[in-house]
């Protein structure tokens, strides 16, 4: 009795097909991403040479904090189609000197 309880059926494996749903649907980009210090730069203009050198950035949103504005930058690479990309960075400008720092965010990879 209790063996067969133990027993998975098969056709409960179901969530490979689940992942795909999920990632075909756009999905809002979730606001606890967990942001790593890049790279820290001494002006506005280090910091933007190294986004546009990189050639994979859209400008995004733009939020004005405590700290700083910070610009919002993601990723328009060519993907996969249907596949959301979460690679995302912001820039930093700190508001108290000239200096930028540079956070990235790359989800799982
Ligand atoms: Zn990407």
């Amino acid at each position: 009795m209790s063996e067969s309880e133990f027993t998975i059926p098969q056709y409960m494996s179901a969530s490979s097909s689940e992942d795909e749903e999920q990632a075909v649907q756009p999905k809002v980009v979730p606001t606890h991403k967990t942001w790593e210090l890049k790279s820290a730069y001494e002006s506005a203009e280090d910091a933007e040479a190294w986004i546009n050198s990189q050639g994979i950035w859209t400008k995004g949103k733009c939020n004005d904090t405590n700290a700083g504005v910070k610009q919002y930058y993601r990723c328009n690479k060519e993907h996969a189609r249907g596949k959301q990309c979460a690679a995302a960075v912001f820039l930093l400008y700190h508001a108290d000197d000239f200096g930028v720092s540079a956070f990235c965010h790359w989800s799982g990879t």
